[in-house]
């Protein structure tokens, strides 16, 4: 059997810690604090949905947000009645009907997304309570930052629909000097002003995720989307004492003693050399165990970022690890899709003990047990 493992402890930190930087920091100009909006999208970044979901109500989150319809529609049917965000623009007349009836926060970010939730929220006879998405330049969802006059346009023949929010999404925050979030924020803040000249509520305005919320302290507006900030996981070095959340635990399924000069796992890249203890556990890496998000290679100088990484790599120690009841135990072969070898030789492991391997919560399948502790 295996579980993600999940850390109330440390889950009740990063939320405090979160706390901390808003009470310390952030009024809007009504000097109201700043919302908390928790992204939770991804299966709720790997934690569980609705465990997740539940356990941020339980420690003061008022306001959630997904990704996706069947996110939003999940979290309803068990029964979380917080507001939630659905953050993904849709022109789809399906999904608005079952977002609608699910009372979910919409989100337009297009003259045709528009179109339909007025159409479709007349038809059901139910107010549709919407965000404006503007896209500032990630090239995805909401109006087009410099064609203001055509959003104005579209939003002031809106009849049935009220505007609770305004947002937009930063492509670069997570390193360099900030240059290009300044340049979105200042775009977004143009279109802020477009609307209230024309008399157009924005509502909540909101812009900051995880990296820009730590990062960028004077474009918090009314509210910031904090998805993996929650996890501990940044994408920026850690200096305000996150804690990590969630690992994979499992146990030693089977122990075999291996002659010398024996194979293990596929392509025969691994020859025991000398007879060798090894405990099976069975876990790999459709567990997320070792596994590395895709790279991009648009560009010349990532791909010379790479190189460069998988030469630093060659030369340093690969070595992967898992923990049997706390020791440090060597990863023997390849790695298998379910299935690990691992060197035990002179250590007192025994068939049952646990295991735990780091792994990223968001890469573990969703059919896997979470445990909160
Ligand atoms: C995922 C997401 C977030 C949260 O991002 P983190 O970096 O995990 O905090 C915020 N806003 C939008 C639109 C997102 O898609």
């Amino acid at each position: 059997m295996k579980a993600l493992v999940v850390e109330r402890k440390n889950l009740k930190n990063n939320i405090k810690k979160i706390r901390e930087i808003i009470n310390e920091n952030d009024k809007d100009d009504n000097g109201n604090r700043v919302k908390i909006i928790a992204v939770v999208k991804g299966n709720g970044y790997g934690l569980g949905l609705v465990k997740y979901a539940q356990f941020l109500i339980d420690n003061g989150i008022e306001f959630l947000a997904v990704a996706t319809v069947e996110e939003a529609v999940k979290l309803r049917d068990n029964g979380i009645k917080a507001d939630i965000l659905m953050m993904s623009s849709t022109a789809v007349k399906r999904d608005v009907e079952i977002l609608l009836e699910k009372d979910i926060i919409l989100t337009i970010g297009s003259k045709e997304a528009g179109d339909v939730v007025e159409e479709v929220s007349k038809r059901m006879e139910k107010m549709a309570r919407v965000h404006i998405k503007i896209d500032t330049g990630f090239g995805r969802y909401g109006f087009i930052y410099n064609r203001r006059e055509e959003m104005v346009e579209q939003i002031k023949g809106w009849t049935n629909i009220k505007i609770e929010g305004t947002f937009s999404h930063f492509s670069l925050a997570f390193y360099g000097k900030g240059t290009e979030a300044r340049e979105q924020f200042n775009r977004f803040m143009e279109c802020i002003e477009v609307l209230k000249m024309n008399d157009i509520p924005t509502g909540m305005l909101h812009i900051c995720n995880s990296s820009a919320f730590l990062r960028f302290r004077d474009m918090h507006l009314n509210a910031v989307r904090i998805g993996s900030a929650f996890l501990g996981r940044l994408a920026i070095p850690n200096v305000w004492g996150f804690k990590k959340v969630g690992y994979l635990k499992s146990n030693v399924s089977e122990i075999k003693i291996l002659p010398k000069g024996y194979n293990i796992g596929y392509s025969n890249s691994y020859v025991t050399k000398k007879e060798t203890k090894v405990a099976i556990i069975p876990c790999g890496y459709a567990d997320g165990f070792n596994v590395k998000v895709d790279r991009d290679m648009f560009r010349t100088i990532d791909k010379l970022r790479y190189i460069i990484r998988d030469c630093k790599d060659f030369f340093k120690n690969k070595q992967l690890y898992v923990k049997i009841n706390g020791e440090r135990c060597k990863v023997l072969g390849r790695l298998g899709m379910y299935h690990v070898t691992v060197d035990i030789t002179d250590k007192n492991i025994k068939i049952n003990d646990e295991v735990v391997f780091e792994v990223s919560p968001m890469l573990v399948d969703s059919s896997i047990i979470r445990d909160y502790i």
